[in-house]
């Protein structure tokens, strides 16, 4: 459970102490941490956190937050499980607005919007159903829509080894709307396409066109 909880932070150097000892508090003690922090930012923002209204808030962000970023402990194998079936079928399989709330890295404020995902099997298909999570695995963390976008790619790879996989997401902001910073109701769109879809233009023009073609 540990080992993947914080496997991406590995790759920066001088992550703070407390991410590294975080894995070894039991998850009850990992809230009370959170939640004593969240207090604390409470008194640093100028609130009293012991008014009414805000007494409990800091277990609720603590709480919240957990869930929100329940993807740590989550990894695409898991997910999918035992739904993926041998099938010779081998046209472009596309699953369209897949609903997906993230929190961006930067801010920690919420992006938001859509995710499609296609791909060509080469021998397997997933129980469709399984898409939405694999989205669910990478979003329900802090993030980067470009990472976002790669990691899913990536994980379908992973578990279908499929001819090619394309995934594109829409998302605005809440950084940007709510700061605003920059144009209020922008949509931000990545694209990550692999195998066929990156390598033959029709396959590529097929799934942007399914995407893009419809409004
Ligand atoms: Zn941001």
């Amino acid at each position: 459970m540990s080992a993947p909880r914080f496997d991406h932070a590995k790759d920066r150097a001088g992550e703070l102490s407390l991410v590294q000892s975080a894995p070894e508090l039991a998850p009850d003690e990992r809230g009370a941490t959170l939640a004593t922090l969240v207090r604390r930012e409470l008194e640093l923002i100028g609130e009293d956190p012991m008014r009414e209204g805000l007494l409990r808030t800091p277990e609720r962000v603590a709480k919240s937050l957990a869930w929100l970023t329940r993807g740590y402990e989550q990894d695409v194998a898991d997910v999918v499980g035992s739904a993926v079936f041998e099938e010779a079928h081998s046209q472009m399989v596309l699953v369209r607005d897949i609903d997906f709330y993230s929190l961006c890295e930067h801010h920690m404020l919420p992006f938001f919007g859509k995710v499609h995902i296609a791909y060509v099997p080469d021998g397997r298909i997933v129980g469709l159903s399984k898409l939405p999570r694999v989205v669910e695995v990478f979003a329900r963390r802090l993030q980067v829509q470009e990472r976002l976008t790669e990691q899913i790619a990536e994980g379908i790879e992973s578990v279908l080894r499929p001819a090619g996989v394309g995934v594109v997401v829409e998302a605005e902001h809440l950084c940007m709307m709510m700061r605003g910073v920059e144009k209020q109701h922008s949509t931000t769109i990545t694209s990550a396409l692999r195998g066929c879809f990156r390598d033959a233009p029709a396959t590529r023009d097929e799934f942007l066109r399914l995407v893009h073609g419809r409004r």
